[in-house]
C-alpha cells in the first residue's frame, strides 16, 4: 500500500547544466554531455532508492526541458528559427520551435535513459513524457493550421515512443499534461481523445500528471488569480474515469484544489501530491502523512500513491534530497498508522 514516486523532473547537478532554470544551459557537448547526463540519472536513481521511494524516475537528465526534449528528435520542426510565444493561454512567454512540415519520429528519443534506469534498478520504474495537448500548447504551428489534427500527430508519435519504452522494460508510461488545468473544456474532449491515443495499445501502466506548474514565480502570480477553491480538475476528472488510463497525478498539499474531487476518479489510482514544489520548506513525515490520509477519504488505500505536486526541476539538489526523503517517511508512516 502507498507506493511512493515522484512526478517526473530533479534538479541538474551544477556540473550537468545550469541550476535554479527550467530551460538551462548544458555546461558541455557531444560525448562529454551525452555521458555527464548518464552519471546524473545513475546519481538520482540511487538518490530515490535509498530515499526509499517504491517506483523509480530517470529525473528527466537527459532533456533540457519536458516538452523540448522530445520536439528535439522529431522531424518537420525548425529548431534553428524560434520564434515567441504566449503559452498555457498567455501565462508566460517562452522562444518555441515551429512546426513546418509532416511530423515524424527521427529514431529513438529516451531509449538510452530509459535502458540505463531498467538496467540499475530492480524497482518499478516510471518514465514520463509530454502529452500532447502540451505539446501543442509549447510549440508554434506553421504546417497543420488546426490544434487538434496537430495533436493527433504528435499522439501517434508519442505512441511511438510510449510502446518502445514498455519494450524497454518500463513499467508506468507517463504523459505530462499541465495544459488541462488550462483549456477545460478542450481538455474534456479532444485532451483526453489525443491522450487515450497515445497510450492506444500499451500493456504497461499508464498514467497522466496534470498540475498548476512549476513553482516559477509566473505560475505563482497565476495562481492567485484562480480564487479560494481550484475546480479545474472537476472538468476534466469525469472524462479520465472514463478514459482508458491507469493512473492521474494531481496536486494536493498546500494547493486550493477541494480534496473530495479526487472522489471523481473512482476506479483509478490517484498519485495524490504529498510535497509542494513550491516552497523550499521541506515537508515533515508527519505532514506527508496527514496529506495522505486527507486523500483517504476518497481514495481506497489500494489505489493511493503519494507523490509530489509536480517536478523538482528548479529546485537545489539538498532540498529535493530532502523532500524524497520526507515522502517516503511519511508514506511509511501512513502504512504504519493504518497497518
Ligand atoms: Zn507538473
Amino acid at each position: 500500500m502507498f507506493d511512493t514516486a515522484i512526478a517526473g523532473s530533479l534538479p541538474k547537478p551544477a556540473w550537468l547544466a545550469e541550476t535554479g532554470k527550467l530551460w538551462p544551459k548544458w555546461q558541455s557537448e557531444g560525448a562529454a554531455l551525452a555521458q555527464a547526463k548518464l552519471d546524473a540519472t545513475l546519481l538520482w536513481i540511487k538518490v530515490q532508492e535509498d530515499a526509499g521511494l517504491t517506483v523509480i524516475g530517470d529525473g528527466e537528465m537527459s532533456r533540457q526541458h519536458f516538452v523540448h526534449g522530445f520536439l528535439e528528435r522529431v522531424e518537420g520542426i525548425d529548431f534553428e528559427h524560434k520564434v515567441e510565444m504566449g503559452i498555457r493561454n498567455d501565462r508566460y512567454k517562452a522562444m518555441v520551435p515551429q512546426v513546418v512540415a509532416p511530423l515524424a519520429l527521427k529514431g529513438r528519443v529516451h531509449e538510452t535513459e530509459a535502458r540505463l534506469l531498467r538496467a540499475h534498478t530492480a524497482r518499478r520504474t516510471k518514465f514520463t513524457l509530454p502529452g500532447p495537448m502540451t505539446i501543442v500548447d509549447t510549440v508554434a504551428d506553421r504546417f497543420y493550421g488546426d490544434r487538434v489534427t496537430m495533436a493527433m500527430a504528435f499522439a501517434d508519435l508519442l505512441n511511438q515512443e510510449a510502446r518502445a519504452l514498455e519494450a524497454d522494460g518500463i513499467d508506468v508510461v507517463q504523459f505530462d499534461e499541465p495544459a488541462f488545468n488550462v483549456y477545460l473544456e478542450e481538455a474534456a474532449t479532444w485532451g483526453v481523445r489525443a491522450l487515450e491515443r497515445a497510450a492506444q495499445g500499451l500493456k504497461c501502466t499508464t498514467a497522466v500528471h496534470i498540475c498548476y506548474g512549476y513553482g516559477i514565480q509566473a505560475n505563482i502570480d497565476w495562481k492567485k488569480t484562480l480564487g479560494q477553491e481550484w475546480r479545474q480538475y472537476e472538468k476534466v476528472f469525469p472524462a479520465l474515469a472514463a478514459s482508458s488510463i491507469d493512473q492521474v497525478s494531481l496536486e494536493c498539499i498546500h494547493s486550493h484544489v477541494p480534496a473530495e474531487l479526487m472522489a471523481l476518479l473512482a476506479g483509478k489510482d490517484v498519485m495524490v501530491g504529498v510535497i509542494d514544489v513550491a516552497s523550499e520548506a521541506v515537508e515533515t513525515p508527519e505532514e506527508v502523512a496527514a496529506t495522505i490520509e486527507r486523500a483517504l477519504r476518497y481514495v481506497p488505500g489500494e489505489h493511493l500513491i503519494a507523490c509530489t505536486n509536480c517536478g523538482l526541476a528548479p529546485m537545489s539538489r539538498a532540498v529535493a534530497e530532502a523532500k524524497l526523503k520526507a515522502l517516503a517517511d511519511g508514506a511509511a508512516l501512513a502504512r504504519a498508522r493504518r497497518a
